[in-house]
């Protein structure tokens, strides 16, 4: 198949210019589709995740317009907004905005919670062309009068399938409120939930509809592997790991913020430079951390699932999950910061005895097989037969490589089930903020 070139999709030429500049030489598909559509106008219903190139097919077309409209924001307004869940994406998206449009004279700012609010609130009294915000924080800012959202052209709904496991349904609803109606709209989600379809069916008009499956294809690319092994012994698993592999860099994952700041703290001991990333460290030391991981100053981040979507960061060569998730979905999350944007990746998961039931819902989600390092000399077979049981008595996952995703009616089971049915799958916020 023949892929289209930038050039064709009629984007302006100081757009092309950042784009090779960026080195992107083709879009991906979900660019290819939504960046015509979007700059006809239309509203856009988008069921993609990161990885795809999501960020700039919205974010193309929109600085586009922008830049063609020639409006003005009024005093602390907007022309585009875009709501997002976490402060890393909100972070992520902004610079991406302004690799985007660097050859444009458009001014972005980004909104997030966990940090004063006096630099934000400098940015945007002259107003901005574009605003990237968490709803908590836009909302309490809208509430002082320091942004109105009166001008604006273009929203876009980011993650909304975690926008509400997050909760933030209400901020949303009384942001969307303020905009004027007569706006694009556009609005991304990873899984299409009931609750996701009908905020799109109230927000969007006759939107064009793009289904993107970036899981199935980045897990064409990663090596995942699993490791039967002793709990106790999987610190010494894990440095050894380090000594034989090629890790240039790589994000290890917990499943607790306590274990995440301990293991960080051991490697560091052991002269393997890690640091640890959670929803307790503040924003400033969470965002130095992905920092000094991007620098290649630190080799390894430890982090929990709170973190597993919202990074990407290029060239990281290993995830490695020291504990396993307890939500199958977080499993494809977090084997997806590895193998960004085409390159290849590997990813090794720990099993312990604790942890069979959890490697049999991920198999059962991904329906494929995970292959054993049964060879490596920390592998302990006993337990890899207590999973093989496991999984006759349950039924085995069939071998297949492409992961399903949630369809359009799918319901959340209670949180009492959660983690524990084969089928495994549901709201995963509850259990992970709890702990991550
Ligand atoms: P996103 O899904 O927007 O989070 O993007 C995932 C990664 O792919 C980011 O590192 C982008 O910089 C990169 N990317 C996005 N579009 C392209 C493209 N057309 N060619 C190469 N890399 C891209």
């Amino acid at each position: 198949m023949t892929r289209i070139s930038f050039n064709e999709l009629n984007l302006i030429e100081p757009i092309l210019t950042s784009l090779k500049a960026a080195k992107y030489s083709t879009p991906t598909p979900i660019q290819a589709e939504a960046i015509p559509h979007l700059l006809g106008g239309g509203d856009l219903l988008g069921c993609a995740q990161t990885g795809t190139g999501k960020t700039a097919a919205f974010a193309l077309p929109i600085l586009q317009r922008l830049h063609l409209s020639k409006t003005r924001a009024k005093k602390h307004g907007t022309r585009a907004l875009v709501l997002t869940p976490t402060r890393e994406l909100a972070v992520q998206i902004h610079e991406n905005f302004k690799a985007y449009g660097s050859q444009l004279k458009l001014r972005y700012s980004v909104i997030y919670g966990g940090v004063s609010q006096v630099p934000q609130v400098k940015k945007l009294s002259g107003g901005v062309d574009v605003i990237i915000a968490t709803p908590g924080r836009l909302l309490d800012l809208m509430q002082q009068k320091k942004v109105v959202l009166d001008d604006v052209e273009i929203m876009v709904m980011d993650e909304a399938d975690r926008m509400l496991d997050m909760g933030f349904i209400r901020d949303v609803k009384k942001i969307v409120a303020k905009i004027p109606a007569d706006r694009q709209t556009l609005l991304f989600s990873a899984t299409m939930p009931t609750e996701v379809a009908s905020l799109a069916d109230s927000l969007l008009k006759n939107p064009k509809k793009i289904h993107v499956n970036p899981v199935a294809s980045t897990a064409d690319l990663i090596d995942d592997h699993v490791l039967f092994v002793d709990r106790d012994q999987k610190r010494a698993l894990l440095v050894e790991i380090f000594r034989e592999h090629q890790v240039t860099s790589a994000i290890v994952f917990t499943r607790t913020k306590h274990r995440a700041n301990r293991l960080a703290k051991e490697l560091s001991e052991k002269k393997i430079p890690a640091v640890a990333i959670h929803g307790n460290k503040s924003q400033n030391a969470r965002q130095k951390a992905l920092n000094d991981f991007s620098a290649g100053e630190v080799k390894v981040l430890v982090a929990t699932d709170i973190v597993s979507r919202g990074i990407d960061v290029d060239g990281i060569s290993h995830v490695i999950n020291f504990e396993l998730p307890n939500e199958p979905e977080s499993y494809v999350h977090r084997i997806g910061r590895t193998a960004r944007a085409g390159t290849a990746g590997v990813a090794i998961s720990f099993c312990d005895q604790e942890e069979i039931e959890q490697l049999a819902d991920i198999e059962k989600f991904i329906k494929r097989k995970i292959e054993v390092l049964e060879t490596h000399s920390h592998h302990n077979p006993k337990i890899a037969e207590r999973f093989a049981s496991q999984i006759e008595r349950k039924g085995s996952a069939p071998r297949r490589k492409q992961p399903q995703r949630r369809g359009g009616n799918s319901r959340r089971r209670p949180s009492s089930s959660r983690g524990r049915s084969s089928a495994g799958r549901g709201n995963y916020s509850g259990r992970r903020s709890a702990n991550a």
